[in-house]
């Protein structure tokens, strides 16, 4: 097939970093600003950063609502991090004012990690991709504390209290807690573009 029309959100947060990754692929992706950016686009890729400057500056900019319409309408989506707080359907510990597209069943939890491991990597074990654990970027991360009926867990950390998860899929929709685009690693933006 065709190189697919990929879009990045660039609002806010790290989607040059997406955009470069995607382009080492051969797929030239491009950065979403307005409701016209998303006109075409065969999936779209919302970037970690803040959720709550995301949410302000896409209802300001006016892509709250065509994105949150895009998801329901099964626009393949790879959320990371702020972009997985983005797309869940609850979130625990928000902003009051904070908004989100929603669409993905799962109920995260904002800066779930707390104070001394604000920033950290980890190996995340994401059978899906294979064997070897998908090298985790984690700053400030969500973690998943619940999915619904239609989410497929793909990726887990240890933590001294258990396992938690930092990964999910439902239908065209990916979403981690970590940041791949930071990582050097491109399997999980290999796998999300075989989903479109
Ligand atoms: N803690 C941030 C938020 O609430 C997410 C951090 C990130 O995307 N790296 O949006």
């Amino acid at each position: 097939m065709s190189t697919p029309n990929v879009g990045v959100l660039a609002l806010q947060g790290a989607f040059r970093e997406h955009i470069r990754l995607f382009d080492s692929l051969g797929v030239s992706a491009r950065g979403v600003r307005t409701p016209e950016d998303l006109i075409g686009l065969d999936a779209l890729t919302i970037p970690g950063g803040e959720s709550t400057t995301i949410s302000r500056l896409a209802a300001d900019l006016g892509v709250l609502e065509p994105v949150t319409q895009l998801v329901k309408a099964g626009l393949p989506i790879f959320g990371t991090c702020a972009g997985m707080i983005m797309l869940a359907d609850e979130v625990i510990d928000g902003r009051t004012d904070q908004q989100s597209f929603g669409g993905l069943q799962i109920t995260v939890r904002r800066n779930a990690f707390g104070r001394q491991t604000e920033s950290f990597e980890a190996p995340v074990s994401m059978p899906i991709l294979g064997d070897s654990p998908f090298p985790g970027v984690f700053i400030r991360a969500p973690w998943v504390e619940q999915v619904g009926e239609e989410v497929e867990v793909w990726g887990q950390i240890e933590r001294p209290e258990g396992s938690r998860i930092v990964a999910v899929r439902q239908g065209p929709v990916v979403a981690t807690a970590f940041h791949p685009e930071l990582a050097d690693d491109d399997r999980l933006h290999r796998k999300f573009l075989s989903l479109i």
